[in-house]
């Protein structure tokens, strides 16, 4: 075999297993070793049985799908970012950036949450990246202070809809907010990442993808007649939707150049 495309196979390696570990262990507090995905279960799984993808020693349960995913996905981008890094920040720093967004998109997408650890994580790699790849430093804070406005703008109508919507339905508005602080967070971060002016459209993309998304669910939804029972339940995947633009942005500017100009 080819010796130097050991590196991004090993790397990819590594980085399947951090991005892996991060989502299995970070949401659980306290922070525990890896464990059986079998909600009956539970069992903690031994090191070895963890890293060798083998079924939990207990019940028998397979390994959940996330992790083959996580796999393809992990090697399939080591490759493509061995072949074409991105500008500034080489392979390396293009591969720390995309183990941090996975994670933080498949912690969001299985447990609706963007995590302490991982915000203050960001903020530095964030601001790392962006120091290194936007043009004109001062465009790098100007880009966190944007991504908290728009974020914060369209907080601010989502609690004033619910509140409306709840007047309309004679309920409580308790709890149900249309969108997450944890959202404004990861705009401060993307926005930091990206800088302006690139994190407004940074955002557009994230809401018209989170949106897309949204939509073959209420399709599939209306198609399965299901509709009606799920109507106020339906999750709109605006982190995972903004993590994907920042991803288009970041790994595939070239494709993005016949769009928007630089
Ligand atoms: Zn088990």
């Amino acid at each position: 075999m080819n010796l130097t495309l050991a590196i991004p196979l090993l790397a990819g390696l590594a980085a399947w297993i951090v991005t892996n570990l991060l989502a299995d262990t970070l949401p659980f507090t306290p922070a525990k070793a890896p464990h059986c995905g079998n909600a009956a279960c539970r069992a903690p799984l031994p090191w070895q049985d963890y890293l060798l993808l083998r079924r939990c020693p207990k019940c028998g349960q397979p390994r959940r799908a996330r992790t083959w995913v996580l796999l393809a996905l992990l090697l399939a981008a080591s490759f493509y970012i061995w072949l074409s890094p991105p500008r500034d920040i080489g392979y390396a720093g293009g591969l720390v950036v995309f183990v941090y967004l996975t994670s933080v998109a498949v912690i969001d997408l299985e447990h609706r949450l963007i995590l302490q650890p991982l915000s203050i994580a960001g903020l530095f790699i964030g601001a790392g990246t962006g120091f290194l790849m936007v043009e004109d430093w001062w465009n790098v804070p100007l880009g966190a202070v944007a991504g908290f406005a728009i974020l914060g703008i369209f907080y601010l109508f989502g609690k004033l809809f619910v509140r409306l919507n709840a007047r309309r339905l004679g309920t409580n508005a308790g709890g149900e907010e249309a969108l997450g602080r944890g959202d404004i967070t990861l705009a401060i971060i993307l926005g930091l990442m990206l800088g302006w002016p690139l994190i407004w459209f940074g955002i557009l993309l994230g809401v018209l993808l989170a949106g897309a998304v949204s939509l073959v669910i209420i399709l599939w939804l209306v198609i399965t007649r299901r509709y009606k029972e799920q109507a106020f339940g339906i999750f709109i995947p605006l982190g995972p939707g903004f993590i994907l633009a920042a991803m288009v942005i970041l790994y595939f500017p070239l494709y993005l150049a016949v769009i928007v100009p630089r």
